[in-house]
């Protein structure tokens, strides 16, 4: 059996229409969806980041505020900028890129966002209305995999779903999504035991680890959805996922390939979670 290749990029281009169509009836309404993003320091990949999600709120007729800060800004300075922009009423989400400079504190920097403009979804207080099912702003590479199957056509209840990773950003809130859809969900992590055996076991495998070629053939049941959330280099410097692909593609149902997988559906829910903002914004006032 071969897999069905999950095209991210497709699925990340049709919501990006639709998202498209939302700005045009905000900005008739008199609201045009803003987005902030900080970026402290000089690290390439970030900036990369950075540049792409500006890219893509152009593209969406979206305002996009880029706040650049010196490697050396205060953990004060950089607080303050946050709370200005929580109170600006033309700026519907604020992000900071991760990782920050060792001196500054990042849970106390998530915090600082208002959770009505944490348009990334890590403050606390969306991490618990997202636990307790919620309107919450979901993290957006976990929400852009439910949104991957969800357009696949793939359904999730009562399906066992094994997420092997359990960082706050992608393994834990993911697997959260998965069981508010009825799925029954296992976490693997760097102490379980027997991983394979696990991973055996799942209809829906989600690989976010960080290891290149992680998840091999042997880790997968016949005919399983593999999502590879993972974006590495290899040992040639090209990039690649969690999943040894060219032996998985052979006995998967589905599999997301890397790139054009999850990696295009993070940057689009980003512009979701940021034109759903600034319809709230509407309703508020
Ligand atoms: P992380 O380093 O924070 O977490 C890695 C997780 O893997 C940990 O929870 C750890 O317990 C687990 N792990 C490590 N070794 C293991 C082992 N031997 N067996 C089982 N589990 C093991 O990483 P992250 O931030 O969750 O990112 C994971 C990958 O996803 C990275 O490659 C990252 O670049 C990528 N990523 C992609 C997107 C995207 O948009 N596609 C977004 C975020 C992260």
């Amino acid at each position: 059996m071969t897999a069905q290749i999950i095209n991210g990029k497709e699925i990340a281009e049709k919501k990006r229409l639709e998202i498209a169509k939302e700005v045009e009836r905000l900005k008739e309404l008199g609201v045009t969806p803003g987005l902030a993003v900080i970026l402290v320091g000089n690290n390439h990949a970030s900036r990369t980041y950075v540049n792409n999600k500006e890219k893509a709120c152009k593209e969406l007729g979206m305002n996009s505020l880029l706040i650049e800060m010196q490697e050396e800004v205060s953990e004060e300075e950089l607080l303050a900028k946050i709370n200005e922009l929580n109170e600006n009423p033309e700026i519907h989400g604020i992000l900071v890129q991760l990782p920050l400079p060792k001196h500054i504190e990042e849970k106390k920097v998530i915090e600082s966002i208002s959770p009505s403009k944490d348009v990334d979804g890590f403050h606390p207080i969306n991490i618990g209305r997202m636990m307790t099912g919620q309107d919450a702003f979901l993290p957006c590479t976990p929400y852009g995999i439910m949104v991957l199957l969800e357009e696949t056509g793939i359904s999730v209840a009562g399906k066992h779903v094994v997420v092997v990773g359990r960082s706050n950003i992608v393994g834990k809130p993911v697997g959260q999504l998965f069981l508010n859809q009825d799925a029954t969900v296992t976490y693997c992590h760097s102490k379980t035991k027997d991983l394979r055996f696990h991973t055996n076991q799942a209809d829906i495998l989600i690989a976010a680890v960080g290891i290149p070629n992680f998840i091999k053939e042997e880790h997968v049941k016949d005919g399983a959805v593999i999502i590879d959330v993972g974006i590495n280099r290899n040992e040639n410097g090209k990039l690649c996922g969690d999943v040894a692909f060219d032996e998985v593609v052979e006995k998967a149902g589905f599999i997301t390939p890397v790139p054009k997988g999850v990696g295009p559906m993070t940057i689009t829910m980003l512009m979701y979670n940021t034109a759903k903002s600034a319809a709230w914004s509407l309703d508020r006032n």
